[in-house]
């Protein structure tokens, strides 16, 4: 299996760990889903995030 190290946590890991992003060159994002998810955490706790969040929850109730 091909393995990733992530550019936060420098830790390799498994790709399966990695989430899809197609604007990278392999395909996958810099991040681990750890990192990302504690990312995505910590902007969604701004204001800026929440503004976001809510943007994009109501784009897709209307969809
Ligand atoms: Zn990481």
């Amino acid at each position: 299996m091909k393995r990733k190290t992530c550019s936060k946590c420098k830790k390799s890991k498994g790709r399966q760990q990695f989430s899809k992003n197609a604007s990278n060159v392999d395909g996958y994002d810099h991040y681990c889903k750890a990192c990302n998810s504690k990312r995505m955490h910590k902007y969604f706790s701004t204001r800026k995030g929440k503004a976001a969040m809510d943007r994009a929850t109501r784009r897709r109730k209307r969809r």
